[in-house]
């Protein structure tokens, strides 16, 4: 096992996500990357989050910066004429999201935790976040191109691989690629039970990442299965060497949160999806109402024992002092 309590206490900014126990603190924004200069794109069925260009989401991430939101999760969305059957343009080191990751890195050091999603979906031209071989999604040629996805996160600077796949044994394979490689303190953020939800099209959207062809019923998990798979998927990537737990989403799921936390060791995230920050957003225009409820969905994955809370609502959370 390589396992290595370590990396979660390796930064500042690491030891306040990972442990401190108030919501603030557990607060990660996610944000969309892009190719290009000047791109500040809205996402129409996410009001309040754009796409961005490495230029311009460096100064949304400095504004976060200052109202003392230190954990981000970057997506990369990218361009169509870069997609192809192997992902392969994804672990190019000029590519928007490499770029983000080293600019933010040299601007914050130790005090920003850069997470970094790590799956194919976004770079193939099929949609799908492996690798297709006879209309089928093939685990174990898969996880060698996501390796390779992770290790150039890792060059660059991350301190999470963000592994949202759902491939059997990425993990292992994950943390032995950069142990190989010599990255002893990157750790793993596993999206270890992430269910075949209906709440992620809006992200779907934003990230232009809809399969082209069948769904994500082979890898992930069905909606219908119980605990006992749930702490199956968990433990194993515990197991395989993850540092963080992630249960994906969160709303829907906070029986599994308790169920997945008692039984494991190591953090547990929680993701708070764009369909359940959609339905919030479009049930209300008045800011006390949609602080009132964020707060109330916060205090219940606190409750669920979440420890780090990835939400679209973190920005406004905190520049609205929501939570007071
Ligand atoms: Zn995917």
């Amino acid at each position: 096992m390589n396992i290595r309590p370590r990396i979660n206490r390796w930064t500042i900014a690491r030891r306040n996500l990972n442990f401190a126990t108030d919501i603030k603190s557990s607060l990660v924004q996610p944000h969309f990357v892009v190719a290009g200069s000047g791109v500040n794109q809205p996402i129409e069925s996410m009001p309040g989050i754009n796409r961005q260009s490495v230029d311009v989401l460096c100064e949304t991430i400095a504004g976060d910066m200052a109202l003392g939101i230190t954990a981000h999760m970057l997506f990369a969305v990218v361009d169509h004429h870069d997609k192809d059957s192997t992902a392969s343009k994804a672990s190019l080191p000029d590519m928007p999201l490499q770029q983000a990751i080293t600019r933010l890195r040299q601007e914050y050091g130790g005090e920003i935790v850069i997470m970094t999603d790590v799956c194919l979906c976004t770079a193939t031209d099929h949609g799908h976040c492996g690798i297709v071989h006879n209309h089928e999604i093939d685990n174990d040629l898969t996880i060698p191109e996501l390796c390779k996805i992770a290790l150039s996160h890792a060059s660059a600077g991350a301190d999470y691989i963000s592994a949202s796949d759902m491939m059997d044994g990425r993990v292992k394979a994950i943390r032995n690629t950069l142990e190989e490689a010599g990255f002893t303190s990157t750790g793993i953020l596993s999206y270890s039970v992430k269910y075949a939800s209906a709440f992620y099209g809006p992200f779907r959207d934003a990230a232009s990442s809809s399969p082209t062809f069948g769904d994500r019923g082979s890898h992930q998990m069905d909606i219908r299965s119980g605990y006992d798979e749930a702490i199956l998927e968990a433990v194993s990537d515990e197991s395989e060497g993850a540092d963080i737990i992630m249960i994906k989403p969160a709303m829907t799921y906070l029986d599994v949160v308790r169920q997945v936390a008692d039984a494991v060791t190591r953090p547990v995230a929680v993701y708070n999806v764009s369909g359940e920050y959609s339905m919030v957003m479009a049930s209300t225009s008045e800011e006390q109402s949609t602080a009132s409820l964020v707060r109330e969905i916060f205090h219940s994955f606190k409750r669920a024992g979440a420890d780090i809370i990835v939400s679209y609502h973190a920005r406004a959370t905190i520049a609205g002092n929501w939570l007071d």
